[in-house]
């Protein structure tokens, strides 16, 4: 039977207008649906740091607990839910509330958070949305299922914090959970580990779930409906007139996302890709036409005239430099280091070495520990050891990238009108992707300039 899976982001479900608009999406599928949902917008930092105020003062727990319940018993109030429901809901709602509040309060007679309390802690803003969420739905024409990741069999790797989802023992039982001719909600973000513990996939992590949801069912399409279109040939924070990009490849798509671009979780599209099962992202102002979605990512590794289809920045990472004569070339440094870095769970966007110097692309969250852990190591041949987190990363994708002739001139000549300066480029290393690094402050400039050479608009 055809099922699909439909990803509604947490910035579509603060509002009743929003929740008004997906009803009438769902209702304009006409098919079984497995719905996944992230939590609230704004409730997963919330529940991070009511975790850590818990430390404090026992009555900031009750306090944090009624904000939350507020937040999420104001919306399903502004809908008519019928008597059964009403009851079932606020029996289950209650449920799930007196949970979190015994974490908190555990956090609180323990003076700290575990890892996994923490894990447990914010899976909840899903737990939360999705119960209103069936309710509602319920009550408006939809039947609909509820069903938890723990029951449904989605299992990790048991890395709290960043979890990946072990794609072949979770086929089996998801198939099997989700067999029946029926619409099931599922909360996003988290899973559970062999031993039976909730552990999250990382921040942003439901689009993830649902991408692996998909595998697991073998889905005709994955669509996810959000409140900013698809992607876009530029940041359109930075660049006023950016197009929308109606088709990318998945290592397109999954480049763009790696390097900056916040559509979806860098991770959405790798157990998607391995079925071909299409992406479509669409903006939920658009709820009325679901046959013209924003992008559509698939397989498609065609070659466009421009060869760019896209041009991202981050100023999210920072780079370790480790310098010395001879340290790219004498054996069991990069061991070394890349086992330490493994060892510590942090993980390497990528590295770029010479004769005489080996630089690591990491997650500005990580390098001051990086650079810790490596300060402390003894590596032979290296002498100098230096972090710098005041750089931004420009990526410039498209396929074909590497087969076709003056692609980087192109780059370099309008870096240079620009008199800005490249520190790094990368390019091989994907076969969609080059990579540039600029300082933090010229990285906007870099972006509109490329932006200008491929797109040929005024900025
Ligand atoms: N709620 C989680 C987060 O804010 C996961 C998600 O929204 O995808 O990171
Ligand atoms: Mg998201």
């Amino acid at each position: 039977m055809e099922k699909r899976v439909v990803k509604f982001g947490g910035s579509v479900l603060n509002t009743y207008d929003n929740i008004k608009k997906i009803i009438n999406v769902i209702k304009s599928y006409d098919k079984n649906l497995i719905i996944i949902v992230s939590a609230i917008k704004g409730i997963t930092d919330l529940l991070y740091i009511i975790a850590k105020q818990s430390l404090k003062k026992k009555e900031l727990i009750f306090e944090n607990i009624k904000k939350i319940f507020n937040i999420h018993f104001n919306l399903i109030s502004r809908f008519d839910i019928k008597q059964d429901r009403l009851e079932a809901f606020n029996t289950e709602f209650r449920n799930r509330i007196d949970n979190l509040e015994k974490k908190l309060l555990g956090i609180h007679y323990l003076q700290e958070i575990p890892v996994q309390t923490l894990d447990e802690i914010l899976s909840f803003g899903e737990r939360f949305s999705s119960l209103v969420l069936n309710h509602i739905f319920n009550s408006n024409g939809i039947n609909i299922e509820e069903k938890l990741p723990e029951e449904i069999g989605i299992f990790t790797d048991g890395k709290f914090q960043d979890s990946s989802i072990n794609l072949t023992k979770s086929s089996k039982k998801i198939l099997n959970s989700l067999k029946d001719k029926k619409n099931y909600i599922i909360p996003g973000f988290y899973g559970i580990s062999d031993e039976n513990k909730i552990t999250i996939l990382g921040r942003g992590g439901s689009d993830y779930s649902a991408s692996a949801i998909a595998y697991c069912i073998n889905a005709k399409s994955l669509d996810f409906w959000k409140d900013v279109n698809g992607f876009m040939t530029g940041d359109p924070k930075v660049i006023k007139f950016v197009k929308e990009i109606k088709k990318l490849s998945y290592e397109e798509a999954a480049e763009l996302s790696y390097f900056g671009a916040k559509i979806l979780h860098p991770r959405s599209f790798e157990p998607v890709m391995e079925k071909d099962i299409k992406i479509r992202i669409f903006h939920i102002d658009n709820y009325k036409k679901l046959s013209t979605p924003s992008t559509i990512i698939t397989k498609n590794n065609k070659i466009n005239e421009n060869v760019i289809k896209s041009i991202t920045a981050g100023n999210g990472m920072g780079i370790l430099k480790l310098s010395g004569p001879g340290v790219g070339i004498k054996p069991g440094i990069m061991a070394k280091v890349t086992n330490m870095l493994n060892e510590n769970h942090i993980n390497i966007k990528s590295i770029l070495t010479s004769q005489i110097s080996i630089n690591i692309l990491l997650s500005k969250s990580d390098l001051n520990k990086s650079y810790k852990l490596i300060t402390k190591t003894n590596l032979i041949a290296v002498e100098d050891i230096s972090k710098r987190e005041n750089i931004g990363v420009i990526a410039a994708v498209g396929n074909g990238i590497t087969k076709k002739y003056g692609i980087a001139a192109r780059i370099f000549n309008s870096l240079a009108r620009e008199k800005i300066n490249i520190e790094i480029i990368s390019m091989g290393a994907s076969p969609v992707a080059i990579y540039l690094i600029v300082k933090d402050k010229d990285k906007d400039r870099a972006l509109k300039s490329l932006h200008k050479e491929f797109f040929n608009e005024n900025n």
